[in-house]
């Protein structure tokens, strides 16, 4: 399928994609690695009249130590993440759910910020990093305001962020020396999950994000304090639909998805107790 005709525009700097959103308004886009945005034009489920690519600010392309968080910016590619020697150290999980995105193309182009920015139920890293309880900074031409990580997913590819206000950064508490684990369903290997479970505990802390399994990513709130507070795997698996609304697809029923729930957060819970 062929986009509907639009205006590119490359830009060279945060300040000059922030005039151009600006001048844009509804009509404007933020193009990152595209792997998201492109397929949709493609399919004409998405017509901006003017893109305007961020892709090459390469100032927003970190992953930095920043006390008792790492940030990493919005156009740092999956690949980074996925062998960042930092996040090794401090936040595994985040790397090998970034190992877990399509395939080498897929994470040399697509960036976190992109992922984060279309809140696809579906992807990996939402689910992630509610897990991980980042939150997320925006800014615009007023000036740059924190996101909280419960209220940045508002709706099915819908965010907090306004049309005018890039995503720059990610700001994830460090998970150091606590059990993690990540599960990803799926037929065919490099596929997008059926279902995904991301599961991490560090000192007391922690959270277990679902991919898949409802219109937004999902914190599953009550599987987490349950687990949180003593319930082995199993007793803390059982709950952890209680904030889902799987929908049926070609792929899966409700029931046969919440099945999966169950089975893959059992198994990471296990892992992460290890
Ligand atoms: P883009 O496509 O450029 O943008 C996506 C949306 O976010 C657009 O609306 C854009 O305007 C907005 N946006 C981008 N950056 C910003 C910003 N900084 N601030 C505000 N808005 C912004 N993902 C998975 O999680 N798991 C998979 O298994 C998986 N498999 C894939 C397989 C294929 C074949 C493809 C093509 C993609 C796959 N993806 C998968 C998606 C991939 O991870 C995308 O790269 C990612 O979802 C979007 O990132 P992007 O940089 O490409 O964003």
């Amino acid at each position: 399928m062929i986009p509907a005709k639009f205006d590119y525009k490359r830009v060279s700097s945060a300040e000059e994609a922030l005039s151009l959103i600006t001048e844009a308004g509804d009509e404007g886009k933020f193009l990152a690695g595209g792997h998201s945005l492109l397929p949709l034009m493609k399919l004409r489920l998405a017509s901006p009249a003017v893109l305007i690519d961020i892709g090459r600010l390469t100032d927003l392309s970190y992953i930095r130590d920043a006390g008792d968080h790492v940030a990493i910016g919005a156009l740092t590619r999956h690949h980074d993440v996925e062998h960042s020697d930092l996040l090794a150290q401090q936040l595994p999980l985040l790397a090998k759910a970034a190992s877990l995105v399509g395939d080498p193309a897929v994470r040399h182009r697509g960036t976190i910020g992109g992922s984060v920015a279309h809140a696809d139920p579906a992807s990996d890293l939402p689910a992630t990093l509610l897990a991980l309880r980042a939150s997320y900074v925006a800014r615009s031409a007023s000036g740059e305001r924190v996101i909280e990580p419960r209220a940045f997913y508002t709706g099915f590819l819908e965010s907090a962020l306004q049309p005018d206000e890039p995503l720059t950064e990610i700001r994830i508490p460090k998970a150091t020396g606590g059990g993690w684990d990540v599960q990803k369903f799926n037929r065919r290997a490099q596929d997008w999950a059926i279902v995904g479970v991301a599961a991490v505990r560090s000192n007391g802390a922690g959270g277990i994000g679902l991919v898949n399994m409802g219109p937004t990513p999902i914190f599953a709130e009550s599987a987490t304090n349950a687990w949180l507070q003593g319930a082995s795997p199993e007793e803390a698996a059982q709950l952890v639909i209680a904030e889902a609304e799987p929908q049926a697809d070609l792929n899966a029923s409700v029931e046969y998805r919440q099945h999966l729930a169950r089975v893959l957060t059992r198994r990471a819970l296990e892992a992460a107790s290890r």
